[in-house]
């Protein structure tokens, strides 16, 4: 059997005040919390500002009868339990309030006895309504969460997918790499060794150069690997620190002078790159060299390489790096920062590993900044790198371009 809900708010509506105060007392006997009123307009001009569990209205009343007001009542509130109390003889009116969403109905005159099981289960059922809702609000809210769950684990699938695809290719290639020139030491190292071979001075030397620069070539293979490992496994402690950008560029061309002579291209660096930059100088150092030899090799005979400085936005500075040469096509542009991504022109006869420019971009993006290359072929490429300015260089740099807006 059903319990009564205690302090239950139950709106009670009869215009006979005699049977009103006898049914608000009744029930107030019984720990819930009653309130009455005479007309159904009254009732529900109630209803509009307080909130009740249980509406227990007679049938026929003057001016608003119990169908008008159960109806306006649940135009409120739906969730509300209603109990229409009508004569014997009417009980079609009673069913009609079925119809529009009464739980009962109780047949006059009824005692406390009778009444009583019907409030109880009429408030119940109202419980165990809120309840459900609520069980699905948070259904649907663990249906949502779920969802979004689903969601990223999707990514996570898709991104360790490709993470995996690309070590897959990046193992193969490295083997690929690797091969080359253990192939061409062995094959050379196995002619010299052989008895057959008629060696001549000329041709030994020959061989063996051929064997040193394989070496060699391996060499810068293995280390710029190792590098590149240690970068990807967060192994790179960077030494973040004030320096001077114009001091590092002078010290990159006396590295790359002598390469770019030899092809006869020209560098052509600013006087004004006196940017005080957040880097690590040993890796700015590494990331210029790499840049520099990549325009001088890959240019035409007499080209030219030059660099231009400027403070750019959110406190960094932009250093653009600039080639008359072969240039690159949309295509290839999408393979240079990848591992082994050789674009394909003539570099086979250029010293290179294929990893200079991967390298390059994992140490750019480690310093927090930024790389990006704009190119056309036939008529040169752009390598643009972005990087932090120290704080008191950015804030100058910010004062300054105040200074140019005022005036
Ligand atoms: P590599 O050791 O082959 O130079 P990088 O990773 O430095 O390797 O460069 C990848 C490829 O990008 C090069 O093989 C070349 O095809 C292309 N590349 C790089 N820099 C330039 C440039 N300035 N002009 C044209 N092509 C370039």
């Amino acid at each position: 059997m059903s319990e009564l809900v205690p302090r239950s708010r139950i709106m009670v509506v009869d215009d006979q005040a005699v049977h009103l105060k006898a049914l608000c007392d009744i029930l107030g006997q019984h720990d819930l919390d009653a309130a009455g009123f005479t007309t159904g307009e009254a009732a529900l001009a109630h209803l509009r500002g307080q909130a009740y569990d249980l509406l227990l209205t007679d049938m026929n009343m003057p001016g608003m009868d119990g169908l008008a007001l159960i109806e306006a009542a649940r135009a409120l509130d739906p969730g509300i339990a209603c109990i229409i109390m009508t004569g014997a003889g009417t009980v079609d009116t009673a069913v009609k309030a079925m119809k529009i969403g009464a739980f009962d109905y109780i047949i006059k005159p009824f005692k406390a006895a009778t009444l009583l099981p019907v409030l109880a289960r009429a408030l119940e059922s109202r419980q165990l309504r809120q309840q459900n809702v609520k069980l699905e609000a948070a259904l649907r809210d663990r249906i949502d969460e779920l969802g979004r769950v689903n969601l990223f684990l999707e990514a996570a699938r898709k991104e360790a997918e490709r993470t995996n695809h690309e070590k897959s290719a990046f193992l193969s290639n490295m083997s690929h790499e690797l091969r080359t020139p253990l192939n061409s030491i062995l094959g050379f190292a196995q002619i010299l060794a052989s008895d057959r071979f008629p060696k001549g001075e000329g041709e030994r030397q020959r061989f063996s150069q051929n064997i040193v620069s394989s070496g060699k070539h391996l060499l810068s293979l293995v280390n710029e690997m190792l590098d590149l490992s240690k970068i990807e496994a967060g192994k790179v402690s960077l030494v973040l620190e004030a320096v001077m950008l114009d001091e590092v560029l002078r010290e990159v061309h006396a590295l790359v002078a002598p390469l770019a002579e030899k092809r006869r291209i020209a560098l052509l660096l600013p006087a004004d790159c006196r940017f005080e930059l957040s880097v690590d100088r040993m890796r700015l150092k590494q990331i210029l060299v790499n840049l520099f030899s990549n325009a001088i090799k890959y240019n035409r005979p007499q080209g030219s390489v030059s660099v231009d400085c400027h403070v750019g936005q959110r406190g960094y500075a932009s250093i653009a790096i600039s080639d008359s040469g072969i240039g690159l096509t949309a295509e290839q542009l999408q393979t240079i920062f990848v591992p082994f991504g050789r674009a394909g022109l003539d570099e086979s006869d250029e010293e290179g590993t294929g990893l200079g420019l991967t390298i390059t971009k994992r140490l750019v993006e480690a310093m927090r900044g930024s790389i990006g290359v704009d190119s056309k072929p036939g008529e040169g490429s752009t390598f643009r790198i972005e990087l932090p300015l120290t704080n008191t260089a950015a804030t100058a740099a910010g004062a300054r371009s105040t200074m140019h807006h005022a005036t």
